[in-house]
């Protein structure tokens, strides 16, 4: 029996194992790393590979509908001003004139501190005004003694978080306290429909002075969001001018369209289907945070799937929300985890015909994983303009010739690793064999992408036709799967390792295996239950649960 506890910190817990077990490590980290990028251990690399390899079997192999490409990261420069990243693909910055940090403006909030009916002690109205913490106008109406019924006596600022509201809170009461002002303090609520909090994409011009800057709690250093363009860029050939700027890809969507003709030439392809595609994205995003989650080099899966112009694209639409959905599931990640955000019409860009978000419950908050959008046929239309190439279909049965309209799912494969540990983690209480309680850690991770599939151990390792068997076996399994050989060690240790970095099962040869029925013992890392079985059945199982 076990009792899954979920620990304290589920984030530290699991950046620890991660880089304890050979997950992931800061990148170049003899140098002192270099923020928003990542390596990925041996068995880092094994995850990503296997959520890559499920995904394009499922996506493209297994499907009729879908092809599959590799465009290079580095392309025409015309291509990102024909797809709007030039002029468009930016995030509102803001600046802390005094610490040099930078923000994100709409990750950045803030809230006037109000108090009901206040009440200021002798001197402190007057530096409170001088300060610029109470605003002139309203200031001299309270010398005046005209009292009004709540007053704001400075903002308050903290970043996005799971407890930005909480955050805005305890600042707010520190401030009252510092000022030593009663009263009754109003409470302050990310609640939108209420409206006190907001954040610095909204903050008025007179407000920007107010507001502290989270390096150092004090206000006046914070400038007005200006746009920051998130694109790298290099220089290609010998020259660095501006005839060779170039851009490391921020997406790989793009490879999808600007290829689009050659695709539909060569590729015996006819609408509906899909063109996807699997690689590195780089972004210069302000503020990399939460591990992997927001990082500047990334991996994306994305698909542009094609339909005619005139095609129930919402259906369509649906159909490939449902798809991601249950993709999502079947590499392990819990229905309870899972939640769909559909963008506010007037959000979209003029474009977009919608565009619904899967959102996962990771431990810093709910946040997009895979978003599906219907962007028409803006991207094609873009690209036709400005390459002067027609982007067309001649569709054979209505003897008609369009623009298809397209339908894009794009997915971080990072992001669906981040997911899979968060949901996978647990620490148990365990009883070992002779009954005595113990601590495992233990990863639950669906066999389809568990890094090591088998681990196989002989009972002994000084009993060489113990360890003849368990080298045989293991090297037959070798042929078709990732599975690990480990002799050193108690049996029980030997699980707990296995436990730890999410090996679904472990097969040990004892003394049965060599003397009576060459079965083996199988345990089971979830339920942790042994059972014997034979070399065949435990093809069987792989074949069945590894796919
Ligand atoms: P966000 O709003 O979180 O910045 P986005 O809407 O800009 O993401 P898209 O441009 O739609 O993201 O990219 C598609 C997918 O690529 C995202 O759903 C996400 O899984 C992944 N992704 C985007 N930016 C990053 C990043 N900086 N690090 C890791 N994955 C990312």
């Amino acid at each position: 029996m076990s009792t899954p506890t979920a620990p304290a910190n589920l984030m530290e817990a699991i950046v620890s194992l991660a880089k304890r077990r050979g997950f992931v490590f800061p990148s170049s980290e003899i140098y002192g790393g270099l923020n928003g990028f990542f390596d990925y251990g041996p068995l880092g690399a094994e995850l990503k590979k296997n959520i890559r390899d499920c995904w394009w079997n499922d996506m493209v192999r297994r499907r009729d509908d879908v092809v599959g490409i590799e465009s290079s990261i580095i392309m025409h420069p015309k291509v990102w001003e024909a797809s709007g990243h030039v002029a468009g693909f930016t995030d509102p910055l803001v600046d802390c004139k005094v610490s040099k940090q930078r923000y994100r403006a709409d990750q950045l909030f803030f809230a006037g501190v109000r108090i009901k009916n206040p009440e200021f002690g002798p001197g402190v109205l007057d530096a409170l005004i001088t300060k610029g913490r109470i605003r002139k106008a309203e200031g001299e109406s309270l010398k005046d003694g005209h009292l009004p019924q709540s007053v704001v006596i400075g903002y308050v600022s903290a970043l996005e978080s799971e407890r930005t509201e909480a955050e805005l809170n305890e600042k707010a009461e520190e401030l009252k306290k510092k000022f030593q002002v009663r009263g009754q303090l109003e409470y302050i609520t990310t609640n939108s429909s209420i409206g006190l909090v907001r954040d610095m994409t909204t903050a008025l011009s007179d407000e920007i002075d107010f507001i502290p800057s989270p390096a150092t709690g004090e206000p006046g250093s914070l400038t007005a969001p200006r746009s920051f363009n998130m694109m790298f860029q290099t220089n290609v050939g010998a020259m660095t001018d501006a005839s060779s700027v170039a851009y490391l890809r921020p997406e790989t969507a793009q490879g999808m369209f600007v290829d689009f003709k050659s695709v539909v030439d060569t590729g015996r392809v006819k609408l509906p289907f899909g063109i996807a595609q699997i690689g590195k994205s780089f972004r210069n995003e302000i503020t990399p945070r939460n591990f992997i989650f927001r990082s500047r080099e990334f991996e994306q899966m994305e698909m542009e799937y094609f339909i005619s112009e005139d095609a129930d694209w919402a259906k369509c639409h649906e159909e490939w929300i449902a798809w991601c959905e249950a993709w999502l599931k079947s590499i392990g990640l819990p229905d309870s985890h899972l939640s769909r955000y559909a963008h506010p019409k007037e959000k979209l860009a003029f474009y977009s015909k919608g565009t619904v978000d899967i959102m996962f419950k990771y431990p810093f908050g709910v946040q997009e994983l895979w978003g599906i959008a219907a962007r028409g046929n803006y991207d094609l239309n873009q690209h036709a303009t400005a390459s002067g190439k027609p982007m067309d279909y001649f569709d054979e049965a209505s003897k008609k010739k369009f623009v298809p309209h397209v339908i894009e799912p794009a997915v971080g494969v990072d992001r669906i690793f981040l997911a899979v540990l968060c949901a996978g983690y647990a620490e148990e209480e365990v009883k070992d064999e002779k009954g005595a309680v113990e601590k495992r850690t233990v990863l639950r991770l669906s066999p389809r992408i568990a890094p090591v599939k088998v681990a196989v151990l002989p009972l002994l390792k000084n009993k060489p036709e113990l360890v003849a068997v368990a080298r045989k076996l293991h090297a037959k399994l070798q042929r078709r799967y990732a599975v690990f050989y480990d002799e050193s060690g108690a049996v029980g240790r030997r699980y707990r390792r296995q436990d730890e970095i999410g090996t679904p099962w472990c097969v040990t040869i004892d003394f049965e295996t060599i003397e009576k029925d060459g079965t083996f013992t199988l345990r089971e890392r979830d339920s942790m239950q042994q059972k014997r079985i034979t070399e065949a059945e435990l093809f069987a199982l792989l074949d069945e649960q590894v796919y």
